[in-house]
């Protein structure tokens, strides 16, 4: 493993609910804001050892405001 990233997380701030299970899935890269709770990026790229995190984040927000974008070949 190099942790260099594998592929890209995007949040959308405006959809998040706040129910903060992003962050107990993967709190490696996901943070709330101190201020309204919303969704926070602590690593935009992880590495690839994160992922399957990442990926469980994702089907697990229940605004569907995480998304993984992984790079083509
Ligand atoms: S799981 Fe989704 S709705 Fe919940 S805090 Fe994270 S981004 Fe927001």
């Amino acid at each position: 493993m190099t942790g260099r990233a594998a592929a890209f997380v995007h949040v959308d701030p405006e959809r998040c609910c706040c129910s903060g299970m992003c962050v107990l899935t993967a709190p490696e890269v996901f943070d709330q804001s101190g201020e309204d709770g919303s969704v926070r990026l602590r690593r935009p790229e992880p590495p690839e050892h994160l992922l399957p995190a990442v990926r469980r984040a994702a089907d697990l927000c229940p605004s569907r405001a995480i998304t993984l974008v992984t790079p083509g070949p």
